[in-house]
């Protein structure tokens, strides 16, 4: 099919070039002349696995282009795919970028040929059915569902694997008020291998919130879990969990209902840590939040979700200045890792970012290091806030009093801990991330684990 994608950031950028490997023709439209520049030269502007290789096979198969003219890409399509930012604000989501997006494809959408619309963007419900709809209706002046087609396609890759994610899902998920943009959006999909569930657009846009809010509800009931242990002496988080993970409900079950030791994946989530960031955590259970109680219904549950998540970094810091008898005012303090997670460069809502900020309002020298993420994008996110980079952990951990591991890169578990320690002035590692294989913990330098009161003391 020739489908246009519009916005070339993450998702769009995934999705544009997913299509293309799966042989559709494929344009991609963003406001940035600077990245519409980037890309055709096949220079990906953001770090990816896999995403440049991906650019570069798409531009030479000439399956892929970038470009600023909405105009050109949509007469030239059968769909066009929306997948431009929905930042959070104070009532919800700012759909404002999503309905421009859908007012420039309007103006190019003509009678007689059913152009299908697509939301990818992540949108509360009624969003597509009700302001997107009306937008594209004035824009056009036709009827959606009779004159262009509507549907909702929301996107479940998540950043450090999206092209796996997005060349093998696990679910597709179309949401369609009429049955025609229904079955071409299929089409779209018909080479993908998983199952496909076709429902209302707003049941689609409900889907995606619900599975983003419980993986953060999982991740926050383990932070609370860790919190309880490091409130008192002889309790381990770890312990705690794995004893619950020998239930057999934790246990994965084959088709014939037998039961087998294999962990489900799902109980990554179930680790206390340094709380959960990125782009779309955070933004999707406020915005749910923020939807529920505008709809009448008062979500206390994703409220404490929130909150839990959110008072990880000040616990974290305070059990660092406890475990060094004194405040972390004056003294170099290490945050090793700034990405939200290994394999991106996405600041966005990083608990590092969050733990940066505090440890400078407590008055520390802030010492950073991250093997990926560029200083500008760390001046950027933590705005107004003094802190120095480290280009190697040995410069990061040099006569610091305390050191948080706040993102498990690959180098991170592979670096040699004790040897790291030995620099610092007082070895105390708060390991947020369980970097610190077994066999090095403890080994001249105190650990402190998350959700465990006790120190590993030095030995
Ligand atoms: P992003 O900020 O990385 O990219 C948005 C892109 O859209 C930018 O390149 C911007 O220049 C462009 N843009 C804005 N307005 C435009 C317009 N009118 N025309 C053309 N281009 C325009 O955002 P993202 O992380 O890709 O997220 C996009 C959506 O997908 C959001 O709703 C997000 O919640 C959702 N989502 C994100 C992820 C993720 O992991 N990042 C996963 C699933 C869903």
């Amino acid at each position: 099919m020739k489908v246009s994608v519009i916005g070339a950031g993450f998702v769009g950028l995934t999705t544009a070039l997913g299509l293309a490997e799966k042989g559709h023709d494929v344009v991609c439209v963003d406001v940035s002349e600077e990245r519409v520049k980037q890309l055709n030269s096949g220079i990906v502007p953001f770090f990816e696995p896999d995403v440049e290789e991906l650019l570069q096979r798409q531009l030479e198969r000439g399956k892929f282009r970038a470009t600023l003219e909405t105009g050109l890409a949509i007469s030239d399509t059968e769909m066009s795919i929306i997948c431009v930012g929905t930042p959070s604000t104070d009532k919800g989501i700012d759909l404002g970028y999503v309905i421009n997006a859908a007012l420039d494809i309007g103006k190019y959408i003509q009678a007689g040929n059913f152009h299908v619309v697509v939301v990818k963007s992540t949108v509360v419900p009624g969003s597509v059915d009700s302001d997107i709809k009306s937008a594209l209706e004035k824009s056009t002046g036709l009827v959606a569902g009779q004159d262009f087609g509507l549907a909702m396609n929301p996107e479940f890759l998540r950043e450090g694997c999206a092209v796996n994610d997005f060349m093998d899902p696990d679910r597709i998920v179309i949401g369609a008020d009429d049955e025609q943009s229904g079955k071409i959006l299929e089409r779209l999909y018909v080479d993908f291998d998983c199952p496909v569930i076709v429902t209302s657009t707003r049941n689609a846009e409900m889907i995606k919130y619900a599975s983003n809010s419980v993986l953060a509800t999982l991740i926050s009931f383990a932070n609370e879990i860790a919190s309880i242990c490091e409130s008192v002496p002889g309790l381990s988080e770890e312990v705690v969990m794995n004893g619950l993970f020998e239930d057999r409900r934790f246990w994965c079950a084959s088709d014939e209902g037998e039961y087998s030791r294999k962990r489900p994946e799902l109980i990554s989530y179930l680790r206390g840590g340094i709380g959960f960031g990125g782009s779309c955590f955070p933004k999707d259970v406020t915005a749910l939040h923020r939807f529920a109680n505008h709809a009448g219904h008062e979500a206390k549950m994703l409220q404490s979700v929130l909150e839990i998540n959110y008072a990880r970094s000040d616990a974290i810091i305070r059990r660092l200045e406890n475990s060094m008898g004194e405040s972390v005012s004056g003294k170099k303090i290490a945050v090793i890792g700034t990405a939200f997670k290994q394999d991106t460069d996405d600041l966005r809502e990083s608990p590092a970012v969050r733990i940066i900020a505090s440890l400078q309002t407590k008055g520390a020298e802030v010492m950073v290091h991250d093997p990926m993420v560029k200083e500008k994008s760390i001046q950027e996110a933590v705005g107004n806030v003094a802190f120095d980079v480290a280009s190697s952990l040995e410069e990061a951990l040099e006569s610091a009093w305390g050191a948080i591991i706040a993102t498990a890169w690959n180098d991170y578990k592979e670096a040699d801990w004790p040897f790291l320690a030995s620099k610092m002035k007082s070895a105390i590692i708060f390991d947020g991330r369980q970097v610190i294989p077994a066999e090095q913990q403890g080994k001249g330098f105190v650990l402190l684990k998350s959700g465990n009161a006790d120190d590993f003391k030095a030995s």
